[in-house]
Order: structure tokens, then sequence, then C-alpha cells
């Protein structure tokens, strides 16, 4: 036993104390029933987590690990193995206090954890208070899991003086550690978060080369027990526990859920059998985060799955998250039998990307949900996405790239797996804010692995133009970014992007008021320690009714 394991052992005893004296006092508390070699596995692993909040419910999730063999909980083949050894169902208590030390319970309720669904429970409690704290835990087989702080949206007409979120994307474990999820979860000299947008890759699928900070456990995640594996792995990490644990979180995925690069039905490498990974990925990441059973992937119909929505912060913001991997077309001009992906290419070699005008990155339904969705009663309109919106050539652009055919004047080189692999796409979505005199459009996101605050502009080379949306791009909590020099010789090539910098790893946080948004870009000092300091990089100002970021310390 190592001293961690018997140290676990120890808290475990601790908490199955505390809970027989809760079961004297009357709730609902499994039995009492465990033996010295249950002790030695903790059943909750895997922490806890809340999200998709409304005004009046949210999702309370944990995965339970019920160990048959003395050597149960997390590591290799802890996910699936296990649970289907168990290959049972597992009786679990959870409740929800109005208070810190579960003096005034709520709600409280019993639920099953089955292996069908890797052991995790996805509770959704209703009937609860409008913008309220809230705390929950779980138990189960007499032990405890760690309580997890929470909250509910405001009522939609309520007016809110202040949102305290943050964004994040990008945590490649292998890449480093992830001090920045302790100062997201911390109570410091900012106020606790009230919401985190988690923007895609919370996991990555490969396997770890050699020289990893940490390494993946097992080899490239491509089915159902592999990706389950590798949540599992992830989610054992105490800082990402404490974040979850510190708020309720909105997610959407990007393409490391699945695979690198990926678009549609289509594979980075173009396999014939990438649908029935996509099935088990998508299977996979409903089962570890704090989704309602509604969005449960179903196996027919390709695992299709709805995952964006939105929510009202009161009459202070309206909230939009969308899914850029599912619907889109291919990306264009890919190399030589290989998906679009990884690739940046000169305009004039892809006449595509400005010929092809139908091409859509988050495919015509949700295009138009979206485009019907933007709110003319709130200051705010935040759009949690997954890539950098704004224009970003790597070579010089003398005239407007867009909306020109002709292929003497199409200038500029580009990414095609972001949007400006789209950028017919990108242009609709924004006339859309432009025709309709969106309020305050902040548009939110990650996976370029580098922090860009930008402008945007309908046509990012029409300098007469008026702004028509913020952007903040946030960088990873861990996975590596380019060199600054590639970055700092495009930035001269896109004077709407303020600030971009590739070596900084972190997150974001933003305090949003009727009359501003201020961001805060929160970068970790040392990525390979976990207790590395985590400094503030860069802030940003954005001032109501006028699109733009102002640099602000
Ligand atoms: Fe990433
Ligand atoms: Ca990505």
């Amino acid at each position: 036993m190592t001293d961690l394991r018997r140290r676990r052992a120890v808290q475990q005893l601790f908490v199955a104390g505390a809970a027989g004296v809760a079961n004297a006092a009357g709730l609902a508390l499994p039995l009492f029933v465990r033996d010295a070699r249950a002790a030695d596995a903790p059943l909750f692993p895997y922490g806890i987590a809340s999200g998709s909040p409304t005004a009046t419910s949210v999702v309370l999730w944990t995965r339970l690990a019920p160990a048959t063999s003395g050597e149960g909980g997390p590591g290799p083949g802890g996910g699936d193995a296990v649970a289907a050894a168990a290959a049972g169902e597992v009786p679990v208590t959870w409740e929800v206090a109005a208070d810190e030390a579960f003096k005034s319970i709520v709600a409280r309720g019993s639920d099953v954890a089955r292996a069908g669904d890797a052991h995790t429970l996805h509770v959704e409690v209703a009937g609860l208070e409008p913008s309220r704290w809230y705390w929950y835990r779980f138990a189960a087989r007499g032990q405890r899991s760690a309580s997890g702080r929470t909250r509910t949206a405001p009522a939609p007409e309520a007016a809110v003086a202040r949102l305290d979120f943050a964004i994040a994307s990008c945590q490649r474990w292998d890449h480093g550690h992830w001090a920045a999820w302790r100062d997201a979860a911390a109570a410091g000299a900012s106020p606790q978060l009230d919401l985190v947008l988690f923007l895609g890759d919370y996991i990555y699928e490969y396997a770890s080369p050699p020289n990893a900070v940490r390494a993946h456990t097992g080899g490239a995640a491509t089915t159902l027990a592999g990706y389950r594996d590798r949540y599992a792995q992830y989610k054992t990490d105490p800082l990402l526990q404490a974040a979850h644990a510190a708020a309720p979180w909105i997610v959407i995925w990007d393409d490391h859920e699945v695979e690198n690069d990926y678009a549609g039905l289509q594979g980075e490498r173009l396999q014939p059998d990438f649908a029935a990974r996509r099935v088990a990925a998508y299977r996979a990441w409903w089962e570890h985060m704090p989704l309602p059973h509604s969005l449960r992937p179903l196996s027919a119909n390709g695992g299709a799955a709805t995952i964006h929505g939105r929510l009202d912060w009161g009459t202070l913001a309206r909230l939009q998250w969308i899914d850029d991997r599912q619907f889109r077309d291919p990306q264009l001009c890919p190399r030589a039998d290989r998906g679009g992906g990884s690739n940046t290419v000169p305009l004039r070699d892809c006449p595509g990307l400005v010929r092809e005008t139908a091409r859509t990155l988050l495919g015509a339904a949700q295009e138009r949900w979206l485009a019907e969705g933007w709110s003319l009663a709130h200051p705010w309109n935040l759009l949690a996405q997954q890539t950098l919106m704004a224009r970003f050539t790597r070579e010089a652009v003398s005239e407007r790239a867009l909306p020109g055919t002709d292929p003497a004047a199409m200038q500029g080189r580009y990414w095609t797996d972001g949007w400006d692999g789209y950028p017919w796409a990108r242009q609709r979505l924004l006339s859309v804010l432009a025709e309709r005199k969106v309020p305050g459009a902040v548009v939110l996101g990650g996976d370029v692995h580098a922090n860009y605050v930008a402008d945007l502009r309908v046509d990012p080379d029409d300098a007469t133009a008026p702004f028509v949306a913020t952007e903040f791009c946030g960088t990873s909590i861990s996975s590596r970014g380019s060199s600054q020099s590639s970055v700092d010789a495009a930035l001269r090539f896109n004077p709407h992007i303020h600030y971009g910098r590739s070596q900084e790893r972190g997150y974001m946080r933003f305090a949003l008021t009727k009359d501003r948004l201020e961001a805060d870009l929160r970068v970790v000092a040392q990525p390979n320690d976990p207790a590395s300091a985590v400094v503030s990089a860069a802030r940003f100002v954005v001032e109501a009714g006028r699109a733009g970021a102002v640099r602000a310390g």
C-alpha cells in the first residue's frame, strides 16, 4: 500500500464514520456495509461535478469505482475493466444543501450507478431557487464523496449586478500540470466564479510520447473502453476536481474528445470505421460531463447529439454555446490521403475557400438557430465556441481577401481547420450581428493554445467598417502552443488582433456588469509544476455599447 493509498483509506474510514452518524439522523444513506478490502478502494476517486444550470435546476455528476478486487480504483483498466467486472448496479444517494455544512438539506434522492454508463451519474435536481448557491454530495456503500458548490442561474427577468465566469480549454494531461485549475477554484482576491465555460479538448485521445511530463495510460483512445479510461485518468487530477467542485460548468466539445481535426463523420486519416469511433467518443463524453440525460447520445443516427444551447443570466446577458465539429463540412485542400486538418494553405492554392460560399462550420440548422437566438433585450450576448474567430493570415493581405473570387486577388495563408477555413460561414455569422445591431456581442474561444484578444469586423480588411463583436480566445490549460516568433510574424498582418501569446498556459476570467466586461488573462508561471503560481498577464475592458477590447493592465 503506497502512502497515498493508505491516506485515502484513512480518509474514507473517517468519511464512513460521518455517514453512519448521518444515517442515525435519518438521512436516506445506504447501510454501512464494507470490508477491509473495500476500505482500501475509494468509491469516488474521480471527484464530483455540477453543470448545465438553469434558473431552477442543475445537473450533479460523479463516477463510481466499484472495485471488485483489492486493486480497484483509477489506473490501467480501472474504468471499464473494473466496471464490467462489477457487472452491477450501485445504489447511490445524493443531497443538496443550502449551506456548506449540510445542515439545511433542500433536496435529496437516490439513483443507481450502472456499469452500462461506466457507473457515472447525472442527477437532474429541479425545483431549486433562482440565483442561489447550493452544496451537494453523494454517498454509496458507506462512503461519501467530496462535496461541491454549485448554483442556479438568475430568473430570466431578474436584474443582475454581476457575473463572474471563466473560459478554459485544452487540458492535455501529458503536456503539463493544471495549476490553472487551482487558481480558478480559489476564492482569492477575485470573487468566486459563478460559472465555468469549458470550450473543448477536455481529454486528448493520443498515446503519450516517451518524454511526456506525465504519461497517458494506455494507447490512443479509439473505443468506448479506451475513452472511458482516458476520462478516468484525467478525472483523478485533484486540481481539476477542485475546479469542478467550485462552480457549475457549461461544456462543449472540440476535436480531441474524439480525434484531432475530425470533421463530421470524417476522421483525420479517412478511416472507414470512424463513425463507430465517434459514437463511442460522444458517449464517453456525455458519461463524464455534468449533462442531463436528454443529451445522452444514441447509438442510432451516428451517435448524433445536440449540444448547443442558450441560457439567460437574468437581464444581464444571454449566453449561447455551439458545436463546430459535428455538423461541419470537411476542411478544404487536405494533404494526400488525409482529412483536412493540421494544414495551413495559401489562399491562391485553395480558391475553394472563397468560392464555395455555402460551406458551413455549424451546419445549416445550427447556423439558423444561432442567427435567431441573439438577444436585442440584453446588454451582452456571449457566444461560447471552440476556436479563434478572428481572421488570422500568416501572409500579407493588402486588399480584401473576401468576398473577391479572382485568384489573382486571393491573398493570405490560412489554417483550414479553424474559422479561416470557413470564411463565408464566419461572414454570415458576423453579418447577422451587424444587421441586427446585436448588443454586446463577445465571442469566447479556445483550441489554438494561445491567448488572443481581437476586434471583429464583418470584413477584417475594411478599416472603415465598425466592429461588430469583441473576441477573447483563451489559451490552453496545459496543451503546448506554437512558437511566439511564428505568432509575432503573423500578428503584423492582423492588426485587429491586439494580443497574441502562444507560450502562455492558463485560462481567462471575466467580470461582467451592465456597463462593462473586464477580462483577466490568468497565466501559469511553471506549467510543469502543479504548485505553480498563476498571475495576470494582461487585462482588457470592453464597454457596453462599444465593441472592441481596450488594454487595462
Ligand atoms: Fe487543444
Ligand atoms: Ca482543438
